[in-house]
């Protein structure tokens, strides 16, 4: 009996090097927040073409804080898109704010002008634009949208690390970003998070506020050989990463480029493969720049004889683990009863989109095999 090999989603691109590199900084003895969580932050700053840069414990709790820092609370409205991981909406609810679920454009899967701009109120203090799966969202017109409104954007860049916008890497330039490492991205620390930003008294207040407030950091009070008083200037988080963490993700981060120029191969791979499939559609990089393809995706229409469902069915019966599409926030049981406009693209895109696999490792012969299974559902020959 032969068992079908399993072709996961993704799996994160790790060797010795990150494991060696984490060995090394459990036999420091310096486990917690230090300096290669420093090294870490300077170096993905220096990457992504941002000033300065605060790890985190994750995106979620770099949302959190860019919400904080910003100083919205009780009564301030927030535009997100509900076609996103949840995190982007409950960052809002954690600060006391109220989210506002915008609709996104169906070829990029992310908000624009047009959708953001009908939802703003006098109430309104920020916008959260995302990067679905790592396709860079249009920022410009929405900086400016904000700029000429008094209010912030904040970019949640969670998946789109080594994604390029407008030649630059994404989040080059932004007031505040934030991203994720955690193993459903390309760069992972096992979890972890970044807040990037292009205001340096933004970053010293972000430093601050992960590590409870304090006015010197644990790190620097250990090095001292005076004894340091630290007082507590606010109430502040327990938002830190480890050593640990930020070793590993040196490592990863020296292997993004590579990482990202074998996924856009295996990306055009699958464009081209599927290209001839009636009512079915592949995601391609927008006019304004390029994916790092964190996450492939495919929409079916009712030109192609299967389901959304059925097609995932039909993969998983032959070992090959897809995914729904992204999630829509406010079709969810934690979002009942909140209130929002039209959302059709979104709901349009989360029922009949699916995600392919792409990782790192992945061979053309495994990437055939998920072409195969999609070309025999649509009654076509391999490609
Ligand atoms: C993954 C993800 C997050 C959450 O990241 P964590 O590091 O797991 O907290 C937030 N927003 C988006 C768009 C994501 O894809």
């Amino acid at each position: 009996m032969t068992t079908t090999p399993v072709i996961p989603v993704m799996k994160p691109w790790l060797d010795e090097a990150e494991a060696t590199a984490a060995a090394e900084v459990v036999s420091s003895g310096w486990l917690a927040q230090g300096p290669r969580v420093a090294e870490f932050e300077s170096a993905f700053a220096a990457h992504v073409g941002a000033g300065h840069g605060v790890a985190v414990s994750s995106c979620t709790t770099a949302l959190h804080l860019a919400l904080h820092l910003l100083g919205i609370g009780p009564g301030d409205e927030v535009v997100v898109p509900s076609f996103s991981f949840i995190a982007t909406a409950n960052c809002v609810v954690y600060v006391g704010g109220t989210p506002v679920f915008a609709d996104v454009e169906a070829d990029d899967g992310n908000l624009s002008v047009r959708t953001v701009e009908p939802l703003l109120t006098e109430r309104t203090r920020a916008i959260v634009v995302v990067d679905q799966g790592g396709m860079p969202a249009d920022v410009e017109p929405l900086r400016a949208l904000c700029d000429s409104r008094g209010i912030a954007l904040v970019e949640d860049s969670a998946c789109a690390a080594g994604s390029r916008y407008r030649g630059a890497p994404v989040g080059a330039g932004a007031f505040l970003a934030a991203w994720s490492f955690h193993p459903r991205k390309l760069l992972t620390t096992g979890e972890g998070g970044m807040l990037t930003t292009s205001d340096e008294q933004v970053a010293e207040r972000a430093r601050r506020q992960r590590e409870h407030g304090m006015s010197v950091s644990a790190a620097a009070r250990h090095q001292s050989r005076q004894p340091v008083l630290e007082s507590y200037l606010e109430v502040g988080f327990n938002f830190r990463m480890t050593d640990i963490q930020a070793a590993v993700g040196l490592v990863q981060l020296a292997k993004l480029d590579e990482m990202v120029r074998r996924r856009r191969v295996l990306a055009t791979g699958y464009q081209a493969m599927l290209a001839d499939v009636p009512g079915l559609r592949t995601v391609q990089d927008p006019a304004w720049g390029e994916s790092n393809f964190q996450s492939f995706w495919v929409e079916l229409d009712s030109g192609f004889p299967l389901s959304r469902n059925e097609m995932l069915k039909a993969l998983a019966a032959e070992g090959v683990s897809a995914r729904a599409g992204i999630m829509a926030a406010h079709r969810q049981p934690a979002y009942a009863g909140h209130q929002h406009g039209d959302l059709s693209t979104t709901e349009r895109l989360t029922d009949h989109t699916l995600i392919l696999p792409v990782f790192h490792t992945m061979t053309e012969a495994e990437q055939e095999v998920v072409v195969d299974v999609i070309r025999r559902a649509a009654g076509l020959k391999a490609a």
